[in-house]
């Protein structure tokens, strides 16, 4: 899946030769040329990483940084700056300066998004519960769960909606009398 980028601006030629840039790299891109339509794009478009221009300003930067944050706490920030000396403009992630820094980030970014979740180990790790008749007993609060489908999976994660904890739901083939 291609990393997804919020390219935030106030300067078009800038913007659209940093769009280029990233397209280039095989991002998927959006620019945005104000505050508003940055924020826009932050509520409508899922990103994992936004770019913050130097035609910007900081306090612009920490309310985009704020909004980027809240809808995607792994998301990455990168400031684009014009010298090594120039303060940070939020709490970004990573700062560069040129394009090549810029590519080398993203690529850093990339990799960290692509690795493989931790989802088989939580799996594991959760409480199990056997299935009886149609029914279980939650693991954390003892309350007893009707369940309304039947599975055809033999395992399956579930959220108690009495204490929202997730737990793994056995379902245990019936057992053969004959065998007994
Ligand atoms: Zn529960």
């Amino acid at each position: 899946m291609p990393i997804r980028v919020l390219s935030a601006s106030n300067d078009p030629g800038l913007a659209h030769s940093r769009e280029l840039l990233l397209l280039d790299q095989g991002c998927e891109v959006k620019t945005s040329l104000s505050k508003s339509h940055a924020q826009e794009l932050i509520q409508s478009h899922p990103f994992d990483v936004l770019v913050f221009g130097n035609s910007l300003t900081p306090d612009v930067c920490q309310e985009l940084a704020k909004d980027f944050r809240a809808r995607n706490r792994q998301g990455k920030i990168v400031e684009v700056h014009l010298a090594h000396w120039d303060p940070p403009m939020s709490q970004p992630d990573a700062i560069t300066i040129g394009p090549e820094e810029l590519i080398a980030a993203i690529r850093d970014f990339a990799e960290q998004v692509s690795e493989p979740s931790d989802q088989d180990g939580l799996v594991r790790s959760l409480p199990r519960v056997g299935l009886n008749a149609g029914e279980i007993t939650c693991p954390h609060c003892q309350i007893l769960l009707v369940m309304d489908a039947v599975m055809d999976s033999i395992t399956k994660v579930q959220d108690c909606p009495n204490c929202k904890k997730a737990f793994l739901v056995v379902n245990d083939p019936p057992v053969d009398p004959c065998l007994s």
